[in-house]
């Protein structure tokens, strides 16, 4: 973050100057185009057609020439030295960020020869396209990579960024609709979606004013199946319309005309509907570049520290880190379980399994720990039938 805020503070400097030379630029040239014109306004005035220039009239004449030719001098000069200003915020990047983070994979990950891999690649960015509503772009980069992607697979996406372009133009219909098709899943998931958006359609009528004050309380008959779980805002909105006269943005109730609303409701959306159709909030393309980001810096100094005791060869770079990078809650998807006699992470082909004493391990361990059919648990120890282990998911 350090390195952000030195770049940041030379683009600032630049910034600033801009700033400064604009208002200079400008205000220069202005007092300019006065003096000319003021000039010129007294020459008209003069009635000096046809006549030969006095002597004192060609002094005025050139000292004006001068004058615009300094000034534009002048201006050209400031402007250059903008320029090394401008060179050091090159400078800072180059000097704050590493230019050459290729070192840190390694070549085979993306080459030709591993057509599946580019195919994975290439379907996370379609689906981060598609999920970010580049629609269009998504569509070409499936043509130019020849990459079949189905209708079923596309659908919701298209759906959720229908709705959603209509919720940035502050139109409800669309998800009101998808909401209510959906109702009963939305409750399973807890979701009050539904209700926020028939309060955002209620809100609307409001600011309507007095002429849609019937509009409105036939409308709040929405808000029935909701009384119990959002008695309390059902109640304030039933309050505003006290001031429905008055104007509800001079009442205690102008907090409900606020935008934030839209964007929130807009988040609302996302959420949720993503949760009930499987999907992820953000796109895995995404999530792996944060993960990136923050893995970056240090794999960039483990990799320094490999060079520089000269034990290159620890780090194949194939399918594994050379150390563990924590990465956050926010990245944390699922449990792991760490087999504790061969400190491996489980998997679906080394699943753990509960012995009958409670102790859990790989069934990688144990199938190594069986002996003449008998298995002997490596902790309690008690001895039993390696059949009677039960496979267990987190
Ligand atoms: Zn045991």
């Amino acid at each position: 973050m350090e390195q952000c805020a030195c770049v940041e503070r030379e683009l600032d400097k630049v910034l600033q100057k801009f700033l400064t030379y604009g208002q200079h630029c400008e205000q220069s040239l202005g007092e300019l185009l006065h003096y000319v014109g003021q000039l010129r306004a007294e020459l008209a005035g003069a009635g000096l057609q046809g006549t030969p220039l006095s002597a004192t009239l060609s002094l005025v004449m050139s000292q004006c020439c001068r004058k615009i030719k300094d000034t534009v001098q002048k201006l050209a000069s400031d402007h250059k030295d903008i320029h090394s200003s401008v060179s050091r915020v090159g400078k800072a990047i180059d000097r704050n960020f590493d230019s050459e983070i290729c070192g840190i994979v390694s070549d085979s990950v993306w080459d030709a020869r591993e057509q599946q891999q580019q195919q994975i690649l290439q379907m996370a960015i379609v689906e981060h396209l598609y999920q970010q509503g580049m629609l269009s772009v998504a569509e070409e980069l499936c043509q130019e990579s020849m990459l079949n992607v189905d209708l079923d697979f596309k659908q919701p996406f298209l759906e959720l960024n229908r709705i959603l372009e209509a919720l940035h133009e502050q139109d409800l219909a669309p998800a009101l609709e998808w909401a209510v098709s959906h109702r009963q899943r939305l409750l399973e998931l807890n979701s009050s979606l539904e209700f926020k958006l028939h309060r955002l359609h209620f809100i609307h009528l409001l600011a309507g004013g007095p002429e849609k004050q019937l509009e409105a309380l036939s409308y709040a008959r929405h808000f029935q199946p909701f009384a119990r779980l959002h008695q309390r805002e059902i109640q304030v909105m039933m309050g505003s319309l006290v001031y429905l006269r008055l104007g509800l943005e001079k009442s205690p109730y102008c907090h409900l005309l606020d935008n934030s609303h839209w964007a929130e409701i807009c988040e609302t959306f996302t959420r949720d509907a993503c949760s009930l159709l499987g999907l992820s909030v953000e796109s895995p393309l995404s999530v792996s570049f944060a993960s990136g980001c923050v893995a970056l810096p240090v794999l960039m100094n483990i990799k320094a520290v490999i060079e520089q005791r000269q034990c290159t060869g620890v780090w194949s770079h194939k399918d594994e880190l050379p150390i563990e990078i924590e990465l956050g809650m926010k990245c944390w998807y699922h449990s792991v379980f760490a087999c504790p006699i061969l400190r491996q992470q489980t998997s679906d082909s080394n699943p753990p399994i509960k012995l009958i004493c409670g102790h859990v391990i790989s069934r990688d361990a144990l199938n190594k720990l069986i002996n003449g059919g008998k298995l002997k648990c490596p902790y309690c120890p008690m001895e039993q039938n390696p059949a009677d282990g039960k496979r267990i998911i987190f």
